[in-house]
């Protein structure tokens, strides 16, 4: 079966072709299918953003299609950059802005805690759409350290390491990130898809209820 993911970032099409990696399933990335529509990601949340991707590029390949959206979430600043995370200093998107502006508003807050949240959607050629999602905790530095990566990654710390996103080791980050755990949810929830090349959501057996009598 061919499933498209629609992104032209290769450093992601790598990373979901390796957890991907499953039988019969050929991927191809957006720079495979000429004429695909750009979509504005300009809604309110990482699943609207994913889901419009996938659905809007699904009907325009007759494609199933594979689309994520994903970014930072500081509590401290109320959920903040979320969806903006791109762009979190302005147009057009830079990363080096975006890491300062986000030191300065956490200037003297104590309360560092963060999370990546990554929100993968699949859309069948028809347009209907199903999301899971992957999360990874941690905590904000006041200062950035490593150089691997990208984004806001120097100044992440996920929970139960030392090291930043940026210090340790691609496969590190690419095991526990929060892409890598909506990938494996991913192929959890829709391997029958890819291995039986189906056409259309595989029925889910009815949940039996227990009635009085047994
Ligand atoms: P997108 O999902 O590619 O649109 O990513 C949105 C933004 O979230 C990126 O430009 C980064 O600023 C941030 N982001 C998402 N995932 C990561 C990550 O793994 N490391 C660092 N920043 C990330």
């Amino acid at each position: 079966m061919k499933l498209l993911i629609a992104t032209r970032n290769a450093h992601k099409l790598e990373e979901i072709r390796a957890i991907l990696a499953v039988p019969g399933l050929e991927l191809l990335g957006a720079m495979d299918i000429p004429g695909l529509p750009d979509v504005v990601e300009d809604g309110q949340t990482f699943p609207a953003n994913a889901v419009k991707k996938a659905v809007t590029v699904a009907m325009a390949s007759k494609l199933w299609t594979l689309a994520d959206d994903s970014g930072l979430e500081v509590d401290a600043l109320g959920g903040a950059p979320g969806v903006c995370s791109a762009r979190y200093a302005g147009e057009p998107c830079d990363t080096a802005a975006n890491n300062a502006k986000l030191l300065k508003e956490l200037s003297g807050q104590t309360v560092r805690t963060a999370r990546f949240r990554c929100v993968l959607a699949l859309a069948m050629p028809a347009g209907r759409a199903q999301i899971v999602e992957g999360v990874c905790e941690g905590t904000i530095l006041d200062a950035p350290r490593g150089t691997n990566g990208f984004g806001y990654d120097p100044l992440f710390v996920p929970r139960n390491h030392s090291e930043t996103f940026a210090e340790m080791e691609a496969a590190l980050k690419n095991r526990i990130s929060h892409r890598a755990k909506a990938l494996c949810a991913a192929r959890e929830t829709w391997g029958e898809i890819f291995e039986k090349n189906l056409s259309e959501w595989p029925q889910r057996p009815a949940r039996r209820t227990r009635t009085p009598a047994g």
